[in-house]
């Protein structure tokens, strides 16, 4: 999401473009605006070399691409409401901010200032936040002096909630300490309580080292605790036009760049929805499995399939690097360094997992 012109669109067709990746970084597109990207990983790249597999299957997510949102959305400025409908379907948010200067093309507010900007959304989004808890906050206060529980806990999060956003903040800032009222606060899928990524679209020159005012962006996130990936949206867009990877990378070295802006986003998005990625390598396929961090061996297994993990008897798992190390699965067991593990072992990023299971 962003305000208009800010390079949103940019960087959704450079995603959309198959031609924008290396091989092997399908998209497809489901609705205009929405689509889905796979999550690159060289990991699976480097155990489909030692395993031979018939396909590889990376992880996907779905992105949007948010639109219309300006002063006054939460009124319904500009199809402000739909739009923001359309936030609080997603997990996360990537908010694409200008910092690139351009005489030709307009900015909605005159001139460059990404934190202006950012504050014009982010009222927005807190405004219609109020709304959803002014609309919940009499009903369950009803409730509660009539001595219901639930309402209880949803009055102490509405509550919590609604300071912090008439003081100009977003719901992200706060936590809550109870099982209860975590629960309470999801249920509630406010917009300002998504995790959020800041995108600063700048131009080429500054593409590696940001400029001024994705400077004073990393200042203003850095004091939320939020992320911010610089990119220049533009310069994605011609790398995206290139049809040889070669020839991509190229382009690349010249800009001092390792990766592609695009491919930093996606894996940036995935950490920031607390996912990771387990291995499944055998003969038929390599697979990556997305599970949320801090899951267990058995919850894992369930990803795959329910009966694995009902079934659950125990894990190997083999961690990347000795795969890579030792090249082979035999030749892991052979050092020792396949693990046993059972249904409380926390399963990491990376890891190459075997399922036990009785039937
Ligand atoms: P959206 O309204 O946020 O989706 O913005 P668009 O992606 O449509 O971009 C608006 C205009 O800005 C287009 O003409 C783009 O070509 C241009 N643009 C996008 N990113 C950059 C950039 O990094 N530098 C410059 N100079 N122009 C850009």
């Amino acid at each position: 999401m962003g305000l208009p012109n800010v390079g949103k669109s940019t960087l959704f067709n450079c995603l959309s473009s198959a031609k924008a990746q290396a091989a092997n970084f399908p998209f497809c597109t489901i609705e205009p605006n929405v689509g889905v990207i796979t999550v690159p990983d060289e990991r699976l790249t480097r155990l489909a070399e030692i395993v031979n597999p018939g396909r590889i299957v990376p992880a996907t997510c779905e992105i949007v691409d948010i639109a219309g949102l300006v002063k006054g959305a939460s009124k319904g400025e500009g199809l402000g409401n739909k739009f923001l409908g359309n936030i609080r379907e997603t997990d996360a948010v990537i908010h694409v901010l200008r910092c690139f200067d351009d005489e030709n093309i307009t900015h909605v507010d005159g001139t460059i200032d990404p934190i202006r900007d950012k504050e014009i959304i982010d009222t927005e989004l807190q405004l219609k936040d109020l709304e959803t808890i002014e609309g919940r906050l009499a009903k369950d206060q009803k409730a509660a002096a009539a001595g219901n529980k639930d309402a209880k806990v949803n009055v102490a999060v509405l509550t919590a909630y609604k300071e912090v956003l008439e003081k100009g903040m977003n719901a992200r800032n706060v936590t809550f300490e109870s099982k209860e009222e975590q629960q309470a606060a999801h249920d509630l899928f406010l917009l300002t309580a998504k995790p959020v990524l800041y995108v600063c679209n700048v131009d080429e020159t500054a593409a590696k080292t940001g400029n001024e005012y994705s400077s004073k962006v990393e200042e203003v996130a850095k004091a939320e605790g939020a992320e911010v990936l610089i990119i220049a949206g533009k310069t994605e867009e011609d790398i995206a036009s290139l049809e040889s990877y070669e020839d991509k990378q190229l382009f690349l070295d010249e800009l001092g760049l390792e990766e592609s802006g695009v491919n930093r986003l996606i894996k940036k998005a995935y950490a920031l929805l607390n996912l990771e990625t387990f291995i499944t390598a055998g003969e038929m396929e390599v697979k990556a499995w997305t599970y949320h961090k801090g899951w267990k061996a058995p919850q894992c297994a369930g990803v795959i399939h329910t009966d694995f993990e009902k079934g659950f008897i125990r894990a190997e798992v083999i961690k990347y690097d000795d795969y890579i190390e030792y090249g082979s699965e035999a030749a892991v067991r052979e050092a020792g360094k396949l693990g046993i593990e059972g249904k409380e072992y926390v399963v990491q990023d990376g890891d190459i997992m075997h399922f036990r299971f009785n039937v």
